[in-house]
């Protein structure tokens, strides 16, 4: 039976390395659970201590509640689709998937009927009798996602299980591997360092760094609301300037001058007055301002570059700072595109400009 998944203050040490530090949540049954981060930042480790192979330095892991730190790897229950996948070349595709079934002394009939219930649902049905080197790798890593669902896992574990495939069998099994899992229900953690992978697939990511959560939320808001300002650089394209917080007003909003001289209003801040920021805009919430709308706030700055996307327009617009603004705009049919060195006016709305404490995972 699936269930739901606790950390609570799980903390891993490798001498003077912590690897995790004191991370705490929970994980509801039948999630899709993200743990997202560069290399380094603790994610595999994590994921590890969840399937039994290696012990915390301190805190628990639950499993429905129940504590199963001293539970071994294999009477944990867990269905795992790791990076270097290690299907069984001498095995058919039936056998590899019906490996844990035999391994756990099912009967003949219940095991004929879940292998092909999996094979259905993976869609390998018609290449059950082939080897494994007679498939192409990303049928091979549904060979791999069969094996591990086929035994009804409590909880799936997968880490970075795309990687070694080619971007196009890599797009088209994100969104198999979701369908699959939500067909199943079953509770899953999946470790990436691929944030647009994180932000197509989960229920709820978990960014990871330096053995730290930094944010917890669900995708849209991980893009649209960072907490920290290493969510902000680390999620999506982001325009990150240095800044100074010259007023707050009365509505919690706050006049904020760049490095280079422009001002801009933020809906919010938590930077006080005189105090350096860090301001973080996304480049398709910025537009072009309407030239005849002269009391409109607007950032002034030059065209640098523009680099025709089709969908997109970037443009890279030198405001007086160290570095340009990306600016995206849709790349519609009827567009008046701008010239490489003619002065623009920018609008960028207040709730589009988020301000983080310089120091703050810097
Ligand atoms: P990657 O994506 O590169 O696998 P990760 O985010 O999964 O990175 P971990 O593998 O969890 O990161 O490593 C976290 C930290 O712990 C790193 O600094 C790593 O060097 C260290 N570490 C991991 N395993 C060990 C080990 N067995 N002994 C010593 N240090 C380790």
């Amino acid at each position: 039976m699936t269930t739901s998944v606790t950390i609570d203050s799980v903390t891993k040490r490798f001498g003077d390395t912590t690897a995790v530090d004191a991370v705490s949540f929970d994980i509801a049954k039948g999630e899709f659970f993200t743990l997202l981060g560069s290399s380094g930042c603790g994610k595999t480790t994590l994921l590890r201590m969840i399937a039994g192979f290696m012990r915390q330095t301190s805190g628990h892991i639950r499993f429905g509640g129940k504590i199963i730190d001293h539970v071994p790897p294999h009477q944990r229950n867990t269905g795992m689709v790791f990076q270097n996948y290690a299907i069984f070349p001498h095995l058919t595709v039936f056998d590899n998937i019906a490996y844990g079934l035999r391994a756990r002394r099912r009967g003949k009939a219940q095991i004929e009927r879940e292998v092909r219930r999996m094979l259905d649902l993976v869609r390998l049905g018609h290449l059950a009798h082939r080897r494994p080197r007679e498939l192409s790798g990303g049928q091979q890593q549904r060979v791999v996602l069969a094996r591990a669902m086929v035994i009804q896992p409590d909880v799936l574990l997968m880490d970075e299980p795309l990687s070694n495939l080619d971007t196009e069998m890599r797009m088209h099994l994100r969104s198999e591997i979701r369908s699959l899992q939500r067909q199943v229900g079953v509770t899953t953690i999946y470790v990436t360092h691929d944030q647009e992978e994180a932000l197509l697939m989960s229920d709820r990511i978990a960014v990871m760094s330096r053995g730290r959560v930094e944010q917890l939320d669900v995708p849209h808001r991980i893009y649209s609301e960072p907490q920290t300002l290493f969510v902000a650089g680390f999620i999506g394209e982001n325009n990150l300037l240095p800044g100074t917080v010259l007023r707050r007003e009365a509505d919690g909003g706050a006049i904020i001058e760049l490095a280079g001289g422009g001002r801009l209003r933020g809906a919010s801040t938590t930077t006080g007055d005189g105090r350096a920021c860090i301001v973080s805009i996304r480049p398709q919430d910025i537009d072009i301002a309407d030239a005849s709308n002269g009391t409109e706030p607007s950032l002034a700055g030059t065209v640098g570059d523009i680099q025709f996307l089709g969908g997109a327009v970037k443009l890279m617009v030198d405001i007086g700072a160290d570095k340009p603004l990306t600016v995206a705009l849709p790349g519609r049919r009827d567009m008046a595109m701008p010239t490489l060195g003619s002065p623009l006016r920018l609008r960028v709305p207040a709730h589009a400009v988020r301000t983080f404490q310089p120091e703050a995972g810097a």
